[in-house]
């Protein structure tokens, strides 16, 4: 914005005010937009420029929408300023510079321009507003001294610039609003990122979110479904010393179409369907669960498909088996035979229809054939890759990685392309005719052999050194009897790291005693509980927590480092969680925090695949059977964590159920026939997982509260009365604000009262539960939730219920009555 004084904004317009009103698409110095003074609209009627207020605000802007279509504004000016008080006034100056005043006659937005002599402002029919000196050719992109299309907001039209003027450093991109309510830059941008090979990328604040991909002649790789889109729009993508930047134009005039960058991190393509007076999603990502960054690593290979969705490309082998194992892929893949590039024994496997990795260091030649990119990347040792950098026609142009190859997809549509991999002779398998390829390979796995041999042989006199020093050695003497090799810290390092548990370090403190943050080493940030000495749950739940969580690994579980006992002290040494547990975000109004819609989502999915992975993915099928909102912590970038294994049990083989007398969780989360009968089983944790589902998107708690005083209904009675209307949206938290794509929230809410639905057998699975909340397909109907009535509960944390005790029959028809 051009700096403008109020003296000098008084003399303009001095020397400008003539006419209150408007009509036609353009002002000039004589004629200002007053607020409440009309409009301007395009000549050909389709689009309006004027003042408006979005949404349930009261401030004022200057916008550009659809003169026939309700509520789509596609350009604001003052996004990040508005008028608040009435009347503001939109004028062109003598010398071109647009400017918005408020009643005050302040400056509050200005237009930056070159001096004009003779200028108007016009708003023409494709939704650009321009500034260009009277009597030039409006068609003619070059008389115009300033256009909106140059500043876009969240909206990309037909004809806008998406990308760089190289000249200018004039960067065009897309950033989502704050909210409906409020136009000003949120948190996502979609821009073209120069670096390697130019790609589309949407940005999450500064960090890169998801990655649209490189221009493949037709679409950005990463967009294939795009390619539907071509018969209908004629696009440009151009690359050259000037610019880089895309764009496209209609090929029909009477379609309607826009591209906009949402407030929850989704680009979307809207058509506009007259017979329905609808807009139409035409296509939109990030959309699966291959649309994170680099999901499965270098050289791992995503298909958005299939599941387990990581493979490594044909050569590679797992990186951290283990973690694959695991279903996490963020290691990637690893050579399983170097590269030969001396002996020019190296070959090319094919990967067909491939959304190809990240060019951000990759190198383009236009001037090379297919034939000659391979013998180019067969010529640099360094290359790893190659593939046509242009596919529409007679593919062209060559592209050459010379890094680990990431964030690699496949289509399964055939709209990819093909990816040439180099491998060393010996991986090449069929493809080479070599008669040197099997020697390769017999060398190789005599060699590959020896060294698993021997890294057996160092692994067991490595371990059995360890074993001198860690939990297990001390879980013998302290009596744990079970073979843990989990390292065990010195006292003095712990009594070091926390200040000697100083209060300014407690974290907070649930039933096992004081939780405490430290620096290991002055480096490492950890987080120590101390088994206070008057706590309920005992050696038993430390033993417990020990076995279970040292042997799982999963990026939804938090992780042990290790346990310290000494001195008559039992400490758990965790990875620290900066954001602390889910239930101070949920809960806590006076934490002044809110979460969006994604960010609710994210956790969701999380949780559910950290259960996954306790019912079904790890080596022992465990039931958490304490899952609740403080027992999910968040990590620096809000994944969650699943935590407290104090009361989990492990299933053996072909066991699916059990029974306790020994009743433990919490109340509000536990199942019915847990609560009642003591049986618990994987459903039991599913519809504990479906009540803090339900609490997430509500951000209401289900324990203690009523929420229908006249039905005393609990929060499952509540939504469930609630859904039954088809008022579902109503539930969602007010804080969400509209982050949130109402399907999706709907989706989430018929998924969490699938999980607490009364009868175990008719609840869903994990597995299932992942697969639903990430595909659209249909979802058969809940049932009645299982314990709708409130009741308020004691406002302990987890409680345990002792089935053979007297108390417990007070406990069981106290809990019966809480039952329907
Ligand atoms: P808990 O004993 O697991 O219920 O933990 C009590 C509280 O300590 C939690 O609600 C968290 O606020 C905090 N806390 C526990 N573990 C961690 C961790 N690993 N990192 C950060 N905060 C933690």
């Amino acid at each position: 914005m051009t700096i403008i004084t109020k003296a000098s904004i008084l003399c303009l317009l001095a020397a400008t005010v003539v006419s209150p009103s408007i009509g036609g698409d353009t002002l000039t110095p004589g004629r200002p937009l007053a607020d409440g003074g009309g409009t301007l609209i395009s000549a050909g009627g389709r689009f309006e420029l004027g003042f408006f207020s979005p949404g349930a605000s009261n401030n004022r802007y200057i916008g550009i929408w659809y003169h026939d279509i309700a509520q789509t504004v596609v350009w604001v000016a003052n996004r990040k300023r508005p008028v608040t008080g009435r009347p503001g006034t939109l004028f062109i100056a003598t010398n071109g510079t647009l400017i918005i005043t408020d009643d005050n006659s302040t400056a509050i937005w200005s237009s930056s321009s070159p001096p004009l002599a003779n200028p108007v402002a016009q708003l023409l029919d494709d939704g650009n507003f321009v500034v260009r000196e009277a009597g030039s050719d409006s068609e003619d992109p070059n008389s115009f001294a300033w256009q909106s299309f140059d500043f876009p907001t969240d909206t990309h039209l037909p004809g806008m610039k998406l990308g760089w003027n190289l000249t200018s450093h004039l960067n065009r991109n897309l950033t989502s609003w704050t909210s409906a309510s409020d136009p000003a830059p949120g948190n996502y941008t979609a821009a073209i990122d120069l670096h390697g090979y130019p790609q589309l990328f949407i940005f999450s604040g500064t960090r890169k979110y998801w990655r649209g991909g490189s221009w493949n002649g037709i679409v950005f790789s990463s967009v294939p479904e795009a390619i539907y889109a071509s018969d209908r729009f004629n696009i440009v993508f151009i690359i050259d010393s000037q610019e880089v930047m895309y764009t496209n134009y209609l090929r029909n005039a009477s379609m309607i179409s826009r591209l906009v960058m949402n407030q929850s991190g989704k680009l979307q393509r809207f058509v506009w369907i007259e017979e329905r007076s609808s807009w139409n999603l035409f296509w939109f990502r990030p959309k699966d669960q291959c649309d994170s960054m680099s999901p499965c690593g270098p050289n791992g290979v995503c298909y958005p498909s299939d599941w387990p969705m990581c493979h490594c490309l044909k050569g590679f082998r797992p990186k951290d088996p283990s973690n694959w194992d695991l279903r996490d892929g963020s290691d990637g893949c690893v050579r399983k035979t170097a590269l030969d590039c001396r002996n020019g024994t190296d070959g090319f496997v094919t990967l067909n229809g491939a959304m190809i990795p990240d060019t951000s260091s990759s190198v383009v030649d236009w001037s090379l054939s297919l034939e000659q990119c391979r013998a180019r990347c067969l010529r640099n040792c360094s290359c790893t890759a190659y593939a046509s950098a242009n596919i529409s026609g007679s593919e062209s142009g060559c592209i050459m990685w010379t890094t680990d190859l990431t964030d690699l997809g496949v289509v399964s549509s055939g709209s990819g392309q093909d990816l040439y991999v180099r491998l060393a002779a010996a991986d090449l398998g069929s493809e080479s005719g070599d008669s040197r390829r099997s020697r390769v390979v017999v060398i190789s796995v005599v060699i590959a052999m020896t060294i698993l041999v021997l890294g057996c042989a160092a692994c067991c006199v490595w371990k059995r050194k360890k074993r001198r020093k860690n939990c297990l050695a001390e879980g013998h003497n302290e009596g744990t009897g079970q073979d843990l090799d989990l390292p065990l810290f010195d006292l003095a390092a712990i009594i070091d790291a926390t200040d000697d548990f100083s209060i300014h370090n407690k974290l907070g403190e649930g039933g096992y005693g004081p939780v405490f943050k430290g620096k290991l080493g002055g480096e490492q940030d950890i987080a120590v509980k101390r088994l206070s000495k008057t706590s309920m749950q005992g050696l038993e739940e430390f033993k417990n927590e020990v076995m279970l969580t040292a042997k799982l690994q999963h990026r939804n579980l938090v992780r042990l480092l290790g346990c310290c006992i000494q001195a008559g002290e039992r400490m758990l040494i965790y990875e620290y969680m900066p954001n602390r547990s889910l239930d101070a975000f949920l809960f806590d109004k006076s934490e002044d925090i809110s979460l969006d819609w994604q960010t609710r989502r994210n956790i969701i999915v999380g949780i559910a695949r950290g259960l996954l992975y306790l019912h079904q993915d790890s080596r022992f099928r465990i039931i958490h059977r304490d899952l609740k909102a403080s027992n999910i912590l968040l990590d620096k970038d809000m994944n969650p964590k699943i935590s407290d294994f104090g009361m989990a049990r492990v299933f053996g083989g072909d066991e699916t159920e059990a029974n306790t007398r020994r009743v433990v969780g919490t109340y509000g989360y536990m199942s019915p026939e847990y609560a009642m009968d003591g049986i618990f089983s994987v459903k039991s944790d599913v519809f504990s997982f479906g009540v803090l589902l339900l609490e997430i998107v509500s951000g209401k708690k289900n324990r203690g509260v009523i929420y229908h005083s006249a039905s005393h209904l609990n929060l499952l009675g509540y939504i469930w009365s609630l859904w039954k209307e088809g008022k579902g949206s109503e539930l969602v938290d007010g804080s969400i604000g509209h982050s949130c794509s109402l399907a999706e929230v709907l989706r989430c809410i018929t998924v969490g009262l699938l999980c607490v639905q009364e009868r175990p057998e008719d609840r869903p699975t994990m597995s299932s539960v992942v697969i639903m909340l990430n595909s659209d397909g249909e979802l058969p109907q809940p049932q009645q939730p299982g314990f709708v009535v409130a009741r308020a509960p004691p406002e302990t944390g987890s409680s345990t219920t002792n089935h053979d005790s007297s108390s417990t029959r007070n406990s069981l028809s106290v809990t019966l009555l809480e039952g329907r």
